[in-house]
């Protein structure tokens, strides 16, 4: 070993689990060569139109580039291509384009300055800016300006694309562009300072099934190219200069993780059934229609929660009737003759939309997201509506409406159904009237509310992401209060109780698609509360399957009554522990 070998030490950094799984490899830095040396230097004014078409040429051939990659996505990922198609748009952006020229003009200062300048001003201005909308469209902008000047500063843009050995992708941020062209021969992984498990690039590495962590803050500034990583995407764990042990012991995780994950997804079409008979229906949570393929693949038995917002995030306007309904058909028709709960939009909170002038909230959170929003924009709403229920005549069709607080806003939404419903039997469309129409259970009101709310609807759907952010105070999307989010909280296990027996009470169907129904350590909990139907992401499918397979529901009821009776999340922990200890550890690869 060198004596520089031997002072990188092990370290260990802690970012988002983005996309699960394990890899371990050689880092290679992708993106921003040559872009943190830029220089000023004056232009003379015989020389400024020089400069400002050499300006003009890179915008030209970065717009080329991406035109290049545009036609070059892979049929998979063709879904991601309208990111960059927006992209293409923003090349000729006045506050990025025009404001560059002007700045060189005026300025008489070179072309790669004058960009940087206004794209730092822009960021400033929209620094102090809430709305995620905004905050985005700077961040499609950054995209851009960072491809324009690479061509500026002639330095080489690493295509992903022509990578032509096997390692970890490192960069302060993946754009859609650039994961839109991992080749998975190629790319083990990969690992970016920035971004979050919603991000449209964390989504596209589950898609891809690569083992991706993000938010890391630096990691850019941490590791070298060659440098020997390990990425741990389930625990959002990245290893720099492991040591030969820590190696050892990664290699021997992924063998059994992947050896694990081989031998529940062989599994993953049969039952979930109990050892003594007890059914669960487990199904998939998903966004986009073209994760149909995985839900099969990992044994679903239908989809619990499809997340609606994604086709009105992703353009600048409302997509039509017609627009919605293709899509919802195409989901229903896959899937049929098994279910599919299509909630309707959820839009704001953390999932701003396209229309900007009314969302500059305090409290997103607490804002008009969701139902709120629809029933503040009926017509909003109604064209949706009637894109679902023409999408019943296609197979197995729920509906569910998210975030409801109050009982008028169930009253209202009905009212709003059945307008729908009445528009399309007038206009003599064919279609199922009698579906099932539930609501999601994530406000704290809801849940005392419950019993008053189930003679509104056929079925309950308890969603923990937001009933823990809403519940316990916790924002979901703060990493600083992260430790005090857990589905294992006393309170929330005592609200999904009561909501479970208050739904047995009523006759109606009660199920889950928070986060918390993916982990099998939670499955004695939720057999023992004998929720009958369970929806989470895809992948998680198999694990939770087999986990059910291994379990009692008998069992799993006479520890319920001594899980409700602890006090803090790290006793019910523990009972969970003692009692399952052997089964979890069996079925999980960090053992
Ligand atoms: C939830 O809140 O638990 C849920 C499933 O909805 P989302 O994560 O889309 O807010
Ligand atoms: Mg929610």
């Amino acid at each position: 070993m060198t004596a520089i070998e031997t002072e990188d030490k092990e370290m260990r950094l802690y970012g988002i689990g983005a996309s699960p799984g394990i890899c371990i490899g050689k880092a290679y830095l992708v993106g921003k060569e040559g872009v943190d040396v830029i220089k000023k230097y004056h232009i003379a004014e015989s020389r400024l139109q020089n400069e400002v078409n050499r300006f003009k040429i890179a915008v030209e051939k970065a717009k080329k580039e991406l035109q290049g990659i545009i036609e070059n996505i892979p049929q998979e990922l063709r879904e991601h291509a309208y990111i960059l198609e927006t992209h293409m748009v923003l090349f000729k952006d006045k506050l990025l384009y025009e404001k560059t020229i002007e700045t060189i003009e005026n300025e008489h200062i070179n072309a790669e300055w004058a960009l940087k300048k206004v794209v730092s001003n822009l960021k400033a201005m929209f620094h102090n800016i809430q709305d995620s909308y905004l905050k985005e469209r700077v961040d499609d902008i950054v995209h851009v300006s960072e491809r324009i000047m690479l061509n500026l500063v002639g330095a080489e843009t690493v295509n992903i694309a022509d990578i032509d050995k096997r390692v970890i992708l490192v960069a302060h941020d993946l754009s859609p562009a650039d994961t839109s062209q991992i080749q998975l021969e190629k790319i083990m992984g990969f690992i970016t300072d920035r971004g979050g498990r919603a991000s449209h690039t964390g989504i596209i590495a589950r898609s891809l099934e690569i083992p991706a962590v993000m938010g890391l803050d630096n990691v850019t500034a941490i590791i070298k190219n060659d440098d020997i990583i390990i990425v741990d995407g389930t625990s959002g764990i990245v290893i720099v200069h492991p040591t030969e042990d820590t190696l050892k012991d990664y290699f021997r995780r992924k063998i059994n993780y992947e050896a694990y994950q081989e031998s529940i997804n062989r599994d993953g079409h049969l039952l979930a059934e109990t050892v003594d008979g007890f059914s669960v229906q487990v199904m998939a949570n998903i966004e986009l229609s073209e994760e149909i393929a995985s839900v099969i693949d990992h044994g679903g038995d239908g989809i619990g929660l499809y997340r609606t917002e994604f086709q009105y995030l992703s353009s600048a306007f409302f997509p039509s009737e017609d627009e919605l309904f293709e899509k919802y058909k195409a989901v229903v028709e896959a899937i049929a003759p098994k279910p599919v709960v299509i909630r309707t939009l959820d839009i704001n909170g953390d999932k701003a939309i396209a229309d900007t002038s009314e969302f500059d909230e305090t409290n997103p959170a607490l804002g008009l997201r969701a139902i709120r929003y629809c029933l503040k924009n009926p017509d909003v709403f109604k064209t949706q509506l009637r894109a679902i229920l023409r999408a019943t005549a296609f197979g197995n069709v729920r509906i569910l409406f998210p975030m409801i607080s109050t009982c008028e806003e169930v009253r209202e939404a009905r009212r709003i159904l059945d307008e729908a419903a009445d528009s399309l039997e007038k206009e003599g469309v064919v279609f199922k009237r009698n579906i099932e129409v539930g609501i999601m259970i994530e406000v704290p009101s809801a849940v005392i509310m419950a019993d008053v709310l189930a003679q509104y609807v056929d079925f309950f759907s308890i969603g923990t992401n937001d009933l823990i952010q809403y519940s316990l105070a916790i924002d979901r999307d703060n990493k600083d209060v992260a430790h005090l989010y857990h589905p294992l909280n006393p309170a929330i296990l005592r609200m999904v109780k009561h909501v479970a027996d208050v739904a047995r009470e009523k006759g109606i169907k009660v199920y889950m698609c928070g986060e918390m129904a993916g982990d099998p350590i939670h499955i004695p909990i939720l057999l023992g509360l004998e929720m009958v139907e369970l929806s989470m992401n895809p992948q998680a499918i198999p694990a939770v399957k087999s986990m059910i397979r291994a379990l009692k529901v008998e069992d799993a009821r006479r520890l319920m009554k001594d899980i409700l009776k602890q006090t803090d999340v790290k006793d019910v922990l523990k009972l969970l522990q003692d009692n399952y200890g052997t089964i979890i550890s069996e079925k999980m690869y960090t053992e």
